[in-house]
């Protein structure tokens, strides 16, 4: 159970890292499949997102 725990704050951790990046690589809220642009709305609802809408299940 505590394992789950840490592994979980883990991948939190690893996707913040991930969002840092991008952001020092100007690349932060752009979809990394197709370039686009992610929208505000869905940033502020979700800043660890890497995709747009249309890749988002992919
Ligand atoms: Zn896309």
């Amino acid at each position: 159970m505590e394992q789950d725990v840490v592994k979980v704050v883990e991948q939190q951790i690893e996707q913040i890292e991930k969002t840092l990046e991008r952001m020092r690589n100007n690349t932060f809220a752009v979809c990394e499949i197709c370039g686009t642009h992610i929208s505000l709305d869905e940033i502020l609802v979700d800043p660890l997102l890497t995709k747009c809408k249309a890749h988002q299940n992919t």
